[in-house]
């Protein structure tokens, strides 16, 4: 069986019985899955607070607006020991699980014992990466005490529905077609509703004497045997998982699939490919324990993604469905650059989730009275906007929501992270096929959203980052996203110009564009508002200063700020209080365009001001003041985003991991600490490592190459693990060349 073997504790997560005090918070911890499909780690026999979540990218349901759905559970099970049910009429002894992120598996152990009976149940499932549809379950059972007469009811539970919906109650997003059984099989057609998608789930056990049968939890395979003491029942499954989006015959395939590859084939290949996951994907610390966690925040982002499906990352990962599984900024602004970095092929792909959906994006600028592109705040399967007209706010009122209609800076960072991506990775044939394109009609979406007022262009009731304030004018964020990408258009268009001109001459044909149209932008760029002081304070959008002035004057124990007590949250918006990184988002995203006197200011101001109320505000906190030098802090915020879900620290994880926080991670590494940002013809690297992390070991792609970095304070070796070399490597006034297999000290 998986897990059996010694645990590498660097890569595992070892949960024990407190897991039933907090059940969802861990089942949200304990996610396994391929990018594909993700299931939540709840306990296969269910029971009181148990909450199954299985999931597939790209899933959605529902009729007014949609949501990722809740798919039928392949894990579930029943098991029964001299005819009593584990869950319902056994004391549990010991219980331990083990999520192996090394390898996306998890390994259960519990001792259920009732009266002179002894049970010891193990069970390990994954998710494989290699063969995306399918994944595998075993189950051992040995009597410790006693013989044993079990009966095993392996299910696929069709009672799910998603619950953690915070308006409108439970709601089931599929209807059961058909579900049946074959030889040493069981199955389930799904099909979701509103959005149509069929769905084939299939549980086989090439092993066993079968009976079937269906009850109010779904369709089931059941066997029963006596074991004695000492002795051990060993069962096999595998799972398949497939959909009318990716399939003609999803049915077909699975058990094709099923019945032609052996688990262990199928095991071995996953581990393989996960392997070469954590290859370059790597962190590792003296502080062991950081490295750890931060390695289990690694491991949530790369369980939900992949480069080989039409899906990106929703706000919780595939490991919840607060927000609806709906894709935000989070990916682009916080998630993205992990991917951009480490897994360079995800990031391509997850780029294309956006440009595949262009023409919604049209549309909605259409809609909008606005030409371009303006991507939906919240998207999913589609592309439509998928933003609900209600939500609730953290003292659980329901409020109106209007981000969709305003929160505009989304067109802004889509175009930041095709721009960071190809800076990254050098992709030239994603930037002429896709990426120009996106560009283009994103300066054009700016071009027609500004108004001019006295020789200025204005940006107008808008939100920006900061959720508080809901129809701001010139919010800076926003204001500077649309100077910064109508010049870069500009200077890419030119550029294409002498280098493709064939390619361009087609994409203006295609999208109307004429050079006339493209000489405007960088003269409109220049005359966008932009509120900065003599001083270099940045005033977050205009008015924003002549707002009541109220300071955090409290932390709690993890450090986040207490909620000023003479402070109503429905008239937040009266005073400069801020949900999240704006301006100091600003400041890190384009770090190099403001000084170290324009970023200590804002930090200064902004930091007494901003409540944190989302974890992804955290990271460009720490980034700043790393770059600042201001370590303590930095390490202080980076702990808080590292820790955002193990230590719950918004109390919600129960709902899915923070996709953004988790990301803001790797770029408090990356960005802050190693202090890299990535220019046209160089790499720019200035470390600056907190003393509690030590020495510091990671690895991210510049350019095709696998750069390994070692770093401790401000020094730091870089080597090429991959690639051809020769990069340009600048370090305080110098630029190095990085050559393969040398080791560069800096
Ligand atoms: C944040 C948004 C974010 C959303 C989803 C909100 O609370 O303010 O910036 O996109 O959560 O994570």
């Amino acid at each position: 069986m998986i897990g059996r073997k010694r645990m590498d504790k660097d890569y595992s997560l070892s949960v024990g019985k407190e897991e039933f005090l907090r059940k969802n918070f861990y089942e949200t911890l304990l996610t396994v899955g391929n990018g594909y499909m993700c299931v939540r780690g709840s306990l296969e026999e269910g029971g009181s607070g148990v909450y199954p979540g299985t999931y597939i990218a790209g899933i959605y349901g529902g009729k007014d607006g949609v949501e990722i759905v809740n798919l039928p559970n392949p894990l579930a099970i029943a098991l029964y020991i001299n005819g009593k049910s584990v869950s319902n009429d056994f004391d549990i002894d010991e219980h331990r699980r083990i999520l192996n992120i090394k390898h996306s598996s998890l390994f259960r152990e519990t001792i259920f014992s009732r009266g002179d009976c002894k049970i010891r149940y193990r069970s390990s499932r994954f998710l494989s990466l290699k063969h995306r549809h399918l994944g595998g379950m075993w189950i051992e059972i040995t009597p410790l005490e006693g013989n044993a007469e079990i009966k095993l009811k392996k299910y696929i539970d069709t009672a799910t529905r998603n619950e953690q919906r915070p308006i409108g109650g439970p709601v089931k997003h599929y209807s059961v077609e058909e579900f049946g059984n074959g030889d040493n099989y069981i199955y389930v057609n799904a099909r979701t509703k509103g959005t149509g998608y069929g769905i084939n789930m299939l549980v086989y056990s090439p092993f066993g004497n079968w009976k079937y049968g269906s009850d109010d939890k779904g369709v089931y395979m059941e066997t029963s045997e006596s074991i004695y003491k000492g002795r051990t029942a060993s069962f096999v499954f595998l799972i398949a998982a497939r959909t009318t989006r990716d399939s003609l015959r999803p049915f077909k395939e699975n058990l094709e699939d099923l019945k032609s590859l052996y688990v262990e084939d199928i095991w071995e290949l996953h581990k393989k490919m996960w392997n070469k996951r954590w290859e370059s994907s790597h962190f590792s610390s003296e502080n062991e324990e950081i490295a750890r966690a931060v390695r289990f925040d690694m491991y949530h982002l790369l369980i939900a993604a992949r480069e080989d499906i039409d899906a990106s990352v929703p706000a919780k990962t595939y490991s919840g469905e607060w927000y609806k599984g709906h894709i935000f900024w989070d990916n682009e602004i916080y998630a993205f650059p992990f991917y951009a970095t480490t897994q360079p092929k995800i990031a391509r792909n997850l780029l294309l989730y956006r440009y595949r959906r262009i023409d919604m994006a049209r549309e909605k600028a259409n809609r909008m009275g606005y030409r371009g592109i303006l991507w939906p705040w919240e998207s999913a399967d589609t592309g439509k906007e998928e933003t609900p007209d209600t939500w609730v706010n953290f003292d659980g009122s329901i409020i109106p929501v209007y981000t969709h209609k305003r929160e505009q800076h989304i067109a802004g960072d889509v175009a930041y992270a095709v721009d960071y991506y190809y800076r990254a990775t050098g992709d030239e044939d994603f930037m002429l096929r896709y990426g120009v394109e996106m560009i283009f009609e994103t300066a054009r979406f700016f071009a027609s959203r500004v108004e001019e007022r006295d020789g200025k262009y204005e940006i107008r009731c808008v939100i920006g980052p900061n959720e508080f304030h809901k129809c701001v004018n010139n919010n800076s964020y926003t204001n500077y996203l649309a100077k910064w990408c109508l010049k870069y258009a500009y200077n890419l268009y030119k550029k294409m110009k002498s280098k493709h001109p064939g390619i361009l001459r087609k994409l203006s044909e295609k999208i109307s564009l004429t050079e006339s149209e493209v000489d405007e932008w960088p003269k409109i760029a220049d005359r966008i508002v932009f509120l900065m002081k003599e001083n270099g304070l940045i005033e977050e959008f205009e008015g924003y200063f002549d707002l009541e002035d109220v300071v955090i004057e409290e932390w709690d124990e993890n450090g986040m700020p207490v909620w000023p007590k003479n402070v109503k949250l429905e008239e937040v918006h009266k005073t400069q209080l801020v949900k999240q990184a704006d301006v100091v988002l600003l400041l890190h995203l384009f770090s190099e365009d403001f000084d170290e006197n324009v970023k200590r200011i804002n930090l200064d101001y902004y930091e007494k001001r901003t409540t944190h109320k989302s974890s992804l505000s955290v990271p460009s906190y720490a980034i700043i003041n790393a770059e600042l030098g201001r370590l303590d802090k930095a390490y202080k915020y980076f702990l808080r985003a590292v820790y955002t879900d193990l230590k719950d620290i918004y109390k919600n994880t129960h709902l899915g991991i923070h996709a953004a926080a988790m990301g803001g991670v790797w770029q408090i590494i990356l960005h802050g600490f190693l202090g890299v940002r990535f220019h046209e013809d160089y790499l720019k690297i200035s470390p600056s490592v907190p003393k509690e992390l030590g020495k510091i070991t990671t690895r991210f792609f510049y350019r095709g190459n696998l750069i390994e970095t070692i770093a401790s304070g401000k020094k730091i070796s870089l080597k090429i693990l991959k690639g051809r070399g020769g990069i340009e490597v600048k370090y305080g006034k110098d630029i190095h060349l990085l050559k393969k297999g040398e080791v560069l000290n800096l």
